[in-house]
């Protein structure tokens, strides 16, 4: 397995894959991977011919008082686990590469950015479709893979790539969980052993508004209040939000029909961790 730091050299490596008739697949990371990741590259591996992992701890879609030089890091580790995974190359830069000074271009995807962690992460996802845009150019992937876990962060690379016409598909995966159902999340290892614990609230209050809905609740606000009313029995966990949305535009909804994302963000400990379901609601 390849490690490429340099931009222009990953685009040439990329274009000489193409260039064969061969198929290239892309997985997007901070990296310090779990099964998540590497759920990600396996599919990745399944449909494409070359298989790039990008691991960049990306700055411009940290805020000042975030976690981005505590963010952990472990490129040996990465890269073998990578490797196991049948990865062909981990583009690696640096960040004066990505960002070279002065730097001045942002993209901006409206409405899907601006609620849920939108509101609470201001600038949070014109730094992830910057980077991911960038990424694209970068390596001209045929395919892109990316977790359902990061909800809205898949709206927006969707909405980027339609309104901005990225020649590239992308592939959502479901969200991987440890055998009690907390998300993996790189930010896991932030939590204590008693936090580890109460952080599988979160989960298990998802989980019991999907079954309220499955039996036929069609109010949100009652979801709301009984995931609410879950996580306050935990009190070391601290919600940010609990939302209900459409899963297209990601706008409030009052009553569950089509496609709903039920979301939620807390504060455990020192992790800040999120998680969703999506639900199909038939008959309205
Ligand atoms: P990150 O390194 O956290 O930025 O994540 C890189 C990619 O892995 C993103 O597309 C995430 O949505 C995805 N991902 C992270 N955690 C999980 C998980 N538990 N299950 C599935 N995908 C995940």
């Amino acid at each position: 397995m390849r490690i490429v730091t340099s931009p222009e050299e990953m685009l040439r490596a990329v274009k000489e894959v193409k260039a064969a008739g061969r198929s290239v697949g892309l997985v997007p990371t901070m990296g310090y991977f779990h099964a998540g990741h590497l759920s990600l590259m396996r599919a990745a591996r399944a449909e494409n011919d070359f298989v790039v992992v990008s691991l960049f701890v990306n700055p411009t879609q940290f805020g000042p008082r975030e976690d981005f030089k505590d963010y952990p890091r472990d490129l040996a580790r990465d890269s073998e686990m990578a490797a196991e995974a049948g990865v062909d190359c981990v583009f690696h830069p640096r960040v004066e590469d990505m960002y070279p000074q002065p730097y001045l271009t942002y993209v901006e995807v409206e409405g899907v950015s601006e609620g849920l962690c939108g509101a609470l992460r201001p600038g949070h996802f014109r730094g992830v479709a910057t980077v991911v845009a960038k990424l694209f150019h970068i390596i001209p992937a045929h395919r892109t893979y990316f977790g359902l876990k990061d909800a809205q962060q898949v709206m927006v690379i969707r909405r980027m790539v339609e309104d901005l016409n990225f020649d590239i598909e992308i592939v959502a995966c479901p969200t991987v969980r440890e055998a009690d159902g907390l998300a993996m999340s790189s930010r896991n290892i932030y939590l204590g052993e008693e936090e580890r614990k109460a952080a599988t609230v979160l989960y298990r209050s998802l989980r019991l508004a999907e079954e309220m809905a499955v039996a036929g609740e069609r109010e949100a606000g009652k979801l709301v209040a009984a995931i609410r009313e879950t996580i306050a029995s935990e009190p070391l966990v601290e919600p940010e939000y609990v939302e209900v949305v459409d899963w297209g535009l990601l706008k409030p909804v009052e009553r569950l029909e089509g496609q709903v994302l039920i979301a939620l963000a807390a504060r455990v400990g020192k992790a800040r961790l999120i998680d969703n379901v999506i639900l199909e609601i038939e008959g309205g």
